[in-house]
């Protein structure tokens, strides 16, 4: 078995993880598409954080890539292999983190390595060893419900790092929680990502949060209810090295640049 902090590698020994997306389109059937001809190019090992006005296809994007929903045209690929459906190659946290209330922290993080065949000692091991990835060691044969909402999103996040995928897809992670605990987890999810070195894909409506936590953030903009299909609006890399202080100068700057950029008017011709 693998453990936390090994880099994932695909059968042809090249690191795993890397994401295209390519001229995906999709339509709920309205009188405008909710996405059209979305393209990105993401790395393995890559943290990526998508943003945008809501009803601009966040969601959707994420859904289509983690093979929820199949997109009207064109394909999303993991390691060049494209996405049909669900699979063990990407890992999805929620931010209702859906953990099971009669399961102990460490049985909920064996629960799927056990459902995906793992002998009961593995499991086990695994789990320990997940808990511990996550900051939760102490608290392994806790229920969730006497667990802080920020410590059951770690359980949920280490559920799904056992599993290993080599990428973890996030809809508004820490969405549910208050100010103070969502920046502990900020934290808490910029360690675990210099340690396991997943491809990340997080959709925030916080642009500290994607600032702080991706090399990449995806703008979105549009959407079905805007007349005008959703689309990327531009990708802005963010060059501030590994360990982000929020208060300094060019993070602001880079906030600012990213405000500006989500709100940003459609442009005149298109939404006509
Ligand atoms: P975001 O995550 O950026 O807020 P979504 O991806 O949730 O945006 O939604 C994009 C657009 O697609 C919105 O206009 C939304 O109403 C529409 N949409 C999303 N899911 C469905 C669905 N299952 N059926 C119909 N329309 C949907």
């Amino acid at each position: 078995m693998t453990t936390p902090g090994d880099i994932m590698t695909t059968s042809t020994g090249t690191a795993a993880g890397a994401v295209v997306v390519d001229a995906l389109a999709k339509s709920y059937g309205g009188p405008t598409a909710a996405m059209q001809d979305v393209t990105l190019d993401i790395a393995p090992g890559e943290s990526v954080a998508i943003v945008g006005a809501s009803g601009c296809g966040k969601s959707t994007l994420l859904r289509m890539v983690a093979g929820f929903e199949r997109p009207t045209a064109g394909r999303v690929l993991v390691d060049g292999v494209p996405v049909t459906g669900p699979g063990p190659d990407r890992g999805v946290v929620f931010q209702d983190y859906g953990l099971f209330p009669w399961l102990t922290v460490r049985e909920n993080i064996a629960y799927g390595l056990r459902q995906a065949g793992a002998s009961r000692r593995e499991a086990k091991e695994s789990a320990a060893e997940h808990a511990e990835l996550v900051g939760l060691s102490r608290f392994t044969e806790a229920y969730p419900h006497q667990l802080s909402g920020g410590m059951q999103q770690r359980v949920g996040i280490a559920r799904v790092l056992a599993l290993h995928p080599s990428v973890l897809l996030m809809d508004e992670p820490l969405g549910a929680l208050d100010a103070l605990t969502r920046r502990q987890m900020q934290d808490e999810l910029a360690a675990i990502r210099r340690r396991v070195g997943t491809t990340i894909i997080l959709v925030t409506h916080s642009i500290e949060e994607a600032v702080y936590l991706a090399d990449r953030v995806v703008v979105m903009a549009g959407g079905a209810s805007h007349g005008v299909p959703g689309h990327v609006r531009e990708v802005v890399p963010v060059e501030l090295g590994e360990h982000r202080d929020t208060t300094a100068p060019a993070f602001h700057a880079l906030e600012r640049r990213l405000e500006t950029l989500v709100h940003a008017p459609l442009p005149a011709t298109a939404a006509a």
